[in-house]
C-alpha cells in the first residue's frame, strides 16, 4: 500500500494557480491568503470500479487486527494515499454506529431517523477522524527529517482533546490554547491527562485562533486547526460510512451542527467524492444547524449567502460551536449550494429539550447534537422534511463530556431552558413501602 498509484495535493479554494505537496507546512494560499483544499487525482481512483471500492472498504472494516479497520484508514486511498503504513497514528477511529431513534422519530413525525454516533470514539468526538490524518502526516514529516518542535491548536475543547491523544500516542509534543472557563471540565482534563502543554487564555475561541495563527508562522511548529484542510480528509469519511451503513443508499437528509464549518464542508466532500467515483447516484440535502447565539452562517443563509458577516459569538450551552468567525465559511457555503442545503438555528431551550428527548431513546446527547436534533424537529414540523424522508443526524460528541449540561438540565437549572423532559432524582426514606410506592407510580406513568 505504500507505493501508491494515487495522488493528492493542496490547491487554493479560489483556484489560484499552483499546487503544493501535503507534507508542506502551508495552510493558506501564497497568492490570496485564502484556504487550501486537498484535491485528489480522481482519474486514478476511477480506474477501480465503484463496486470494488465498496468491497475493499467493507473487507478492511472487518479486519479487526489491522490499522485499516479504522473508518478513516479503510479508505486510505481516498484520504491521504502518500502516508506510509508505519506512520499511521490510529485509535481505530470511525466505525461508529448508526442508530435508529424511534421516539424521537415519532415526535418529529418521521418514519426513518438515524443518529450517527461520532461521539463513540477514542476521545469522544468526531475530531478523531481528522486528527488521525493530521498527526500521521506530522509523524511522517518528522520521520523524513523535518524539524517540528510542536503541533498547535486553538480549540473549543474537542480538537485539543483529539490532538493531545494522537500526539501522545506518536510521542509528538502538543500545545493547546483554550478559552479560559468556556469549555467543560472533561474537555479541559483530556489534554492535561495526555501531557499537552495546556494554556487557558482569558479570551474566546476566536481570540485563541488569532494567536495560534501568528504562532504558526514559525517554521518549526505545525498548525492543527481546521484551516489545515488535511483534517477534513479524515472527517469526510463519515459520509462514506453513513452510506455504507445504509447498504450504499444515499439518505435524503444529513443534518449536523456547525461552528467553524469544517465538518459540514467535509461531509459534503465525502458525498461528492462518492458520487464522482460512482458509489452513489444522488446527493442528500445537507443541513447545517447553528446555535442562535452563534449563528453567522444562518444569517448569511437568510440573505441567500450573498453576504457573510462574522460577529462575536454569545455564550451558548453548545460551547463547541460558540464561534462567530468561522474559518471555513466559504467552503461551507460552496458545499451547501451544491447540496441544495439549508441552515437552521436552535435556541437554548430547543437544543436542550431536543437532546433530552433523544436521550429517551437511549442516547446521551451533547448540546451540539441537540442543536442538530432541534433543527431536524423544526424542519419536520414545518414540512420541509417529509414524513417518508430518510434522515441522518450526525451526533458530534459524547454527552459524557458535557455532564454539567446534562445535570443542569435535569435539575431545571439551565438559563433560558424550561427542561420539558427533566427526570428528577427522587429522595426517599429507606423503606420498602416508599420504594414500592415510587415504583408503582413510575410504572403507572409508563402506560400513559
Ligand atoms: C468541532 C465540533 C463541532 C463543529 O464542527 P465545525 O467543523 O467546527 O463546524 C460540533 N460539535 C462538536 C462536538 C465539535 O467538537
Ligand atoms: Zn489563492
Amino acid at each position: 500500500m505504500n507505493e501508491s498509484p494515487f495522488h493528492a495535493v493542496y490547491r487554493c479554494i479560489n483556484a489560484c494557480p499552483g499546487e503544493y505537496p501535503l507534507d508542506a507546512l502551508l495552510y493558506r494560499c501564497p497568492h490570496c491568503e485564502d484556504l487550501l483544499e486537498v484535491v485528489h487525482d480522481l482519474s486514478a481512483l476511477k480506474e477501480t470500479p465503484a463496486q470494488s471500492w465498496k468491497q475493499t472498504f467493507e473487507q478492511r472494516c472487518a479486519q479487526l487486527a489491522s490499522t485499516y479497520s479504522s473508518g478513516v484508514w479503510s479508505k486510505k486511498e481516498w484520504v491521504h494515499p502518500a502516508l506510509r503504513e508505519e506512520n499511521l497514528v490510529s485509535f481505530r477511529e470511525g466505525g461508529t454506529p448508526l442508530v435508529p431513534a424511534a421516539r424521537l422519530a415519532q415526535s418529529c413525525g418521521l418514519e426513518h431517523l438515524w443518529v450517527k454516533q461520532c461521539g463513540n470514539s477514542h476521545t469522544g468526538s468526531f475530531k478523531d477522524l481528522g486528527m488521525t490524518v493530521l498527526v500521521s502526516q506530522v509523524k511522517q514529516m518528522m520521520h523524513d527529517g523535518k524539524k517540528i518542535k510542536a503541533v498547535l491548536c486553538a480549540s473549543t475543547g474537542d480538537t485539543s482533546a483529539a490532538l493531545a491523544a494522537y500526539c501522545a500516542a506518536a510521542q509528538i509534543p502538543a500545545v493547546v490554547l483554550l478559552p479560559a472557563n468556556k469549555i467543560s471540565p472533561a474537555q479541559l482534563l483530556q489534554p492535561i491527562a495526555n501531557g499537552a502543554l495546556t494554556l487557558a487564555l482569558a479570551t474566546d475561541f476566536d481570540g485563541c485562533i488569532q494567536i495560534v495563527q501568528q504562532l504558526a508562522q514559525q517554521p518549526d511548529v505545525y498548525l492543527a486547526n481546521s484551516m489545515n484542510s488535511l483534517r477534513l480528509e479524515g472527517q469526510k469519511t463519515v459520509a462514506i460510512e453513513i452510506v455504507q451503513q445504509l447498504n450504499w443508499e444515499t439518505p435524503d437528509w444529513v443534518i449536523l451542527p456547525g461552528g467553524n464549518l469544517g465538518n459540514v464542508s467535509a461531509a459534503g466532500k465525502g458525498f461528492l467524492m462518492m458520487r464522482d467515483l460512482g458509489l452513489i447516484e444522488r446527493l442528500p440535502r445537507l443541513v447545517c444547524a447553528q446555535a442562535e447565539h452563534a449563528n453567522p452562517l444562518y444569517e448569511s443563509f437568510q440573505n441567500g449567502f450573498r453576504e457573510f458577516h462574522s460577529k462575536p459569538a454569545q455564550p451558548t450551552l453548545a460551547t463547541a460551536i460558540q464561534i462567530g468567525r468561522p474559518v471555513s465559511y466559504k467552503k461551507a457555503i460552496k458545499v451547501l449550494r451544491e447540496f441544495d442545503g439549508l441552515v437552521e438555528q436552535a435556541r437554548e431551550s430547543e437544543l436542550a429539550d431536543a437532546a433530552a428527548l433523544a436521550d429517551r431513546d437511549g442516547l446521551f446527547s451533547c448540546p451540539q447534537t441537540g442543536v442538530a436534533l432541534a433543527a431536524t424537529l423544526k424542519l419536520a414540523q414545518r414540512g420541509t422534511i417529509k414524513p417518508h424522508d430518510r434522515v441522518v443526524v450526525i451526533s458530534t460528541a459524547n454527552g459524557l463530556k458535557f455532564v454539567d449540561f446534562k445535570i443542569g438540565y435535569h435539575q431545571s437549572a439551565l438559563k433560558e431552558v424550561a427542561s420539558r423532559y427533566a427526570n428528577r432524582v427522587k429522595m426517599l426514606a429507606p423503606s420498602l413501602e416508599h420504594v414500592n410506592a415510587a415504583i408503582a407510580q413510575f410504572s403507572a406513568q409508563q402506560n400513559i
